[in-house]
């Protein structure tokens, strides 16, 4: 097989080769757990230590405020079920907005059924929630508001420093799910008003199954999981020592090269619309084009399904995605889409090209030039789609 174009970041990323080897030897020789007391294990807590500083300090927190989890699924659930757990004298009902990652949302479905109260709030035509409707969807019996800083399928950038001001103003805790911009916009938790954020060092080029959780002091929450009182009592369970290393590396490298990664990727992204806009009819932009994260493209090609598109593009060795990865395979439309206003049938055409460190102008061009007779046959082929009729006329 010849060389994988890979345009699937936001799934997620390799291991930059130098995390890798920052990680290596926390895996053999310095195995030691960083709960114990002798010299081994010291070594392994004081490397947790100072990876924990690391991050805190790029993050704008105190290194007390950062809780390593195993990746952004449990920050996001812990976020959600520790505060309703902790605030449920004071209320029960949360605000999210119907765009948000499945952790999240499958999260507050399963609070509704204990009882809880959500309100999931709508997104213009471009992907963003509005500041005014969380300030008027907060009630005296609201415990938290949890909005994504950016969105895994489309990259719609929300307006995560204006909510954070609604909430603060109201006293109403405030979680972010910033998974898909760790890594690729700055952060900063003060800046942003958050006191709490979810990060997973997957996709930003560390090591997968490795997270933290961003805990504002005194944010009211109880513990996921029980045991042996790491984190503080926040979070039990030995501390994967290589992941949580290699996490800090791969933030570190990545705040460093942010500025001209995202230059490089937004004009290659750029590049690839043009071509492809200028080449196949009835393809349209999914999401706001401004407030977007530098590397996705999502766009939407009428009379053709998704899933096709994917695996014809996969026997040229190109990995795109659509939707988001985890609903791959069920024949459900985004939930992302269908909240911008797509109607059902054009949601199922849609494709996530996602650029990164490895993308580069040969590979934007090759798709430039297999894609559009991708497109004609699956058209000839469809169902749905007729050259001079309907489907044409109504773009
Ligand atoms: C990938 C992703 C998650 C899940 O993170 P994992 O570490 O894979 O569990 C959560 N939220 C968003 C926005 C994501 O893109």
């Amino acid at each position: 097989m010849g060389r994988v174009i890979y345009l699937d970041h936001a799934s997620t990323t390799p291991v930059d080769p130098e995390v890798l080897e920052i990680m290596r030897p926390w895996f053999t020789e310095e195995f030691g757990n960083p709960s114990t007391v002798y010299s081994l294990g010291l070594a392994s807590a004081q490397a947790v230590q100072q990876a924990r500083e690391s991050i805190a300090e790029t993050i704008g927190a105190e290194p007390e405020e950062i809780c390593f989890t195993s990746g952004g699924t449990e920050a996001d659930n812990w976020a959600l079920l520790g505060t309703a757990d902790a605030c449920q004298k004071k209320g029960r009902h949360l605000i999210t907005s119907a765009i948000e990652h499945h952790a999240v949302l499958e999260t507050v479905e399963h609070l509704e059924k204990r009882g809880y109260e959500v309100t999931r709030l709508p997104v213009d035509g471009g992907g963003l929630v509005d500041p005014d409707e969380v300030r008027r969807a907060i009630r005296p019996d609201t415990i938290l508001v949890s909005i994504m800083h950016a969105n895994n399928e489309i990259g719609t950038i929300e307006p995560i420093a204006e909510i954070g001001k609604v909430t603060r103003e109201a006293g109403v805790p405030f979680h972010t799910d910033a998974v898909q911009s760790a890594g690729k916009l700055p952060l900063d938790v003060n800046e942003l008003g958050v006191d709490m954020l979810s990060m997973s060092a997957h996709k930003f080029y560390g090591p997968k199954g490795i997270g933290l959780m961003y805990l504002r002091k005194r944010t009211r929450i109880t513990p996921l999981l029980h045991g042996g009182g790491q984190e503080k009592g926040f979070r039990a369970g030995t501390h994967n020592v290589p992941g949580i290393v290699g996490m800090a590396k791969a933030l570190e490298l990545a705040t460093n090269r942010m500025a001209d990664d995202a230059v490089r990727e937004a004009a290659l992204r750029d590049r690839l619309w043009d071509g492809l806009s200028a080449n196949i009819d009835a393809i349209h932009l999914n999401g706001d084009m401004v407030s977007r994260l530098p590397g996705n493209l999502n766009l939407r090609v009428d009379g053709i399904e998704g899933e096709s598109m994917i695996l014809m593009l996969d026997m040229d060795g190109i990995c795109v995605s659509s939707g988001s990865a985890c609903t791959t395979g069920s024949l459900e439309p985004s939930h992302v889409l269908l909240a911008l206003g797509i109607p059902q049938e054009h949601a199922h055409g849609s494709l996530r090209i996602t650029l990164g460190r490895s993308t580069t102008a040969e590979d934007i061009d090759l798709f430039i030039k297999v894609f559009p007779p991708i497109v004609t046959r699956l058209r000839e082929m469809s169902p749905i789609w007729c050259a001079n009729c309907v489907c044409k006329q109504r773009n």
